[in-house]
């Protein structure tokens, strides 16, 4: 298998770790990046740092059983979480995680985002669930994210973040970045845009993978419908009113369940 070098993974790490920051992904020391560099060991970031300052010489070169082999800073506490995505998931490269608040958000409201809003949100990420929640750096939380690791590229650890993995660095911080924007929307669209929104089907979806040569596994799709109106013309945002919408909506459903309980 080809790795990148040591070196281009403690700079690679170096600049996620400026992204993370810079996007506010973390606060103070949170959040941890690791490159694989060979078939049992990975670069990975120590704990204690911000990491919008992380230096090359600070991190670590640890093997699969988070034993140290090169570097003076103490590990991150999460390494076993980390390394157990590479023993799950022999294409893994590169491992992320943050607290980014949007998908800290849904963590812990315990809520999996499966929404079909975009084609970036619907083939990147897809759905993305929440594994339940395990003591921070234990191997229980290890564990909790085995089941995802084949199937899924990101998972929410319930109360406390999202991490990601993919097949190179880069990958990794996208599919995280992308989940963040895929949860900001989520989170506008249910609780504070009441409008019901058109989304993209599965038949759009299918296409969607057919022509780019995505293969979406079963477990990541999205709840897409099979009808949507998002090829209908658009309606205009000034004759809408969000009031009008919420209690036409609260109406009907109060009606429909009217009608059921004198079904019923
Ligand atoms: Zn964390």
């Amino acid at each position: 298998m080809n790795y990148i070098s040591e070196q281009e993974a403690k700079e690679m790490i170096c600049s996620i770790g400026q992204k993370m920051y810079q996007r506010g992904f973390v606060s103070a020391n949170d959040g941890n990046i690791t490159i694989r560099v060979g078939d049992n060991t990975v670069i990975a970031t120590p704990t204690g740092v911000s990491k919008g300052d992380l230096k090359p010489d600070m991190l670590l070169k640890v093997d699969f059983d988070g034993n140290i082999l090169e570097g003076t800073w103490k590990a991150t506490s999460e390494l076993p979480m980390h390394l157990r995505i590479y023993k799950e998931n022999n294409e893994v490269m590169s491992t992320a995680h943050a607290h980014p608040t949007f998908l800290n958000l849904f963590a812990n409201l315990g809520m999996e985002l499966d929404m079909s809003l975009t084609p970036a949100t619907a083939a990147i990420s897809g759905r993305i669930p929440v594994a339940p929640y395990q003591n921070p750096g234990s191997e229980d939380l290890a564990a909790s994210v085995a089941p995802y690791c084949k199937d899924f590229n990101v998972v929410m650890l319930a109360n406390h973040g999202p991490i990601s993995w993919g097949k190179n660095p880069i990958e990794a911080w996208y599919i995280l970045e992308d989940a963040e924007a895929y949860a900001k929307m989520a989170l506008l669209h249910k609780f504070v845009v009441k409008a019901d929104y058109r989304p993209i089907s599965m038949e759009q979806i299918k296409l969607l993978a057919d022509t780019h040569d995505l293969v979406i596994n079963p477990r990541r799709l999205v709840n897409a419908p099979e009808k949507t109106g998002n090829q209908e013309p658009a309606v205009s945002l000034d004759a809408f009113d969000p009031d009008c919408a919420w209690m036409e909506k609260l109406v009907e459903k109060t009606a429909d369940a009217v009608v059921a309980r004198l079904k019923s």
